[in-house]
């Protein structure tokens, strides 16, 4: 089953999960807003992470809990910060690189070309639908060009005039996976366009010149670094430990798309785990497990989760040495059959400590006391999820299309994520039904998000909760004031049961762990 992404924002939007920014002004690109339901869905997604990291940490490789606190840095920081990070000082274009030749072209500097329709081009056995070249170049050097990549020869034929092969297209109308970049020699090598200096800027204070431009964070893990040395002398953590953060990062995204998959602002879910550097490998393989598990356990299904290493040229600077970079990857529906990154778990080795103890003339190392006084620079282990690249992903994986039902859809989202838990629905606005669920409702919402809806017939009110995903309706009708029982549907298999009405907190919390 194919889900059109059309699909999941309108029901976004109609149920309350996710708006478009400035909506009534006609929006922002790459702005979202969350909506009462899509706040509570993002809250527990982000509770459920602080839980498995700061809260109830897993067990390490020996068996013992392991170390992890809590931070807030601010989003705005000392402007130094992004230069020792290596944020400041890049290009502040639209970049695209070719992995071929490694090298690097202003986007908007480049030229593409297609075929004129049902000219169909192979180019080493590869589908080539379009052709890169660096504005100014000749029609002449443009067929030379083509010649010489050896595209069928009725493509390049006799004809004088470039106009009667090829049309003039732009970069967004292109497939890159079907795209010869001007000095390569196959389709596919050159990357999506990417703005190198991608912060935003702001200037804090009254005077607005260079001396006072600041940045908002395009990560939160450079908060955690600046911060190390506090932790250390403030808490009683020792090496390894970790120090998690989840908040706002901003990126001035060249080409925002997919919903909230690729926004300006976002929300990230990063931990910093500092270890003694001969123990990186071992906490590398053991949090790309945790962190596969995560995803797992807030229930996204494992045939749509992948890990994936990075290749050496997609490496990061911080990550070139060492052991590289592994994604959890998730099958949306817009990258399908493919994947997309939903986390990076990196080693990011003592980059940052280092570049940061630099810039600042302060020391970022550790003493080992308990091993002979020992002093290093501890490597890095970085868990970096999206938090909200992962409602996205949670929402895509609870779909279902289901023509049995009112709504004709449903969202199965694990009880624990799902938005709301349980609603109490009186059969009738009449009668007594409306005080005894009142009663339910009140003893009920003291533990879990509930909701009492007492309006329109029963059938819509199931439809908004398939379509909403509560995993869980109690309806009061004539038999309960005779007996003292409810009717439970359950969502996915919307089997109605009968259970005890003092049964019912119990009920969910069986349910719901
Ligand atoms: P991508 O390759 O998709 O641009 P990245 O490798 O630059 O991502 P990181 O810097 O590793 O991303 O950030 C960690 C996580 O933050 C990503 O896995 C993703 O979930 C999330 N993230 C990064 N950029 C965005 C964005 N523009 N919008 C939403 N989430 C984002």
């Amino acid at each position: 089953m194919t889900i059109d992404m059309k699909d999941i924002v309108a029901l976004c939007k109609r149920r309350g999960f996710i708006f478009q920014a400035s909506d009534i002004y006609g929006g922002l690109n790459g702005f979202w807003d969350f909506g009462p339901l899509g706040i509570a869905l993002k809250n527990n997604l982000r509770d459920a992470w602080w839980r498995s990291m700061v809260i109830a940490p897993p067990l390490g490789p020996d068996g013992s809990p392991v170390e992890i606190v809590g931070l807030d840095s601010a989003i705005i920081q000392n402007p130094k910060t992004w230069e020792a990070s290596g944020h400041v000082g890049g290009f502040t274009d639209p970049m695209v690189d070719c992995k071929e030749t490694k090298q690097r072209y202003r986007a908007d500097h480049l030229l593409f070309l297609t075929p004129l329709d049902g000219k169909s081009v192979t180019i080493k056995g590869k589908q080539a639908s379009a052709f890169a070249f660096m504005q100014g170049t000749s029609n002449e050097e443009i067929k030379e060009r083509l010649k010489k990549l050896r595209v069928n020869k009725e493509f390049v034929g006799t004809s004088a005039d470039i106009s009667d092969l090829l049309a003039f297209t732009s970069l967004e109308n292109v497939n890159l996976s079907e795209t010869v970049g001007p000095d390569a020699s196959e389709p596919g090598t050159l990357t999506p366009p990417r703005q190198f200096n991608l912060m935003l800027d702001t200037y804090p204070g009254v005077v607005r010149d260079e001396a006072s431009k600041a940045y908002l964070r395009p990560e939160t893990a450079q908060g955690i670094f600046l911060n190390y040395k506090n932790v250390l002398d403030s808490m009683r953590v020792r090496m390894p430990f970790g120090i998690a953060q989840v908040g706002k990062a901003f990126r001035n995204e060249v080409t925002p798309r997919n919903f909230i998959y690729r926004s300006r602002e976002f929300e990230q879910m990063e931990m910093e785990w500092f270890c003694p550097p001969e123990e990186a490998a071992q906490w590398f393989d053991f949090w790309v497990a945790q962190r596969k598990q995560f995803w797992l356990d807030v229930g996204l299904p494992e045939s749509m989760l992948q890990l994936r290493k990075h290749d050496q040229d997609e490496l990061a600077h911080y990550a070139k040495e060492g052991l590289g970079t592994i994604d959890v990857e998730f099958q949306f529906p817009f990258t399908a059959p493919g994947f997309g990154e939903l986390e990076g778990i990196a080693h990011r080795g003592d980059f940052d400590l280092r570049q940061h103890s630099e810039f600042s003339g302060q020391k970022l190392d550790y003493l080992d006391q308990i091993n002979g006084n020992r002093r290093y620079t501890p490597h890095v282990i970085e868990p970096a999820a999206g938090l909200t690249r992962g409602v996205l992903a949670l929402i895509c994986a609870a779909y279902r299309i289901d023509p049995n039902r009112p709504a004709g859809l449903y969202l199965d989202f694990h009880p624990s994520m799902a938005p709301v838990k349980a609603a109490i629905l009186p059969l009738t606005a009449k009668e007594d039904h409306v005080p005894t669920a009142q009663k339910l409702y009140m003893d009920l919402r003291k533990e879990y998000v509930v909701e009492l809806d007492i309006k329109q017939n029963i059938g819509k009110r199931y439809a908004r909760q398939d379509e909403i995903g509560t995993p869980f309706c109690f309806t009061i009708d004539n038999d309960t004031l005779q007996d003292q029982t409810v009717t439970v549907r359950e969502r996915n298999s919307m089997k109605q049961d009968r259970i005890a009405l003092h049964k019912v907190k119990d009920y969910l919390k069986q349910k719901i762990r």
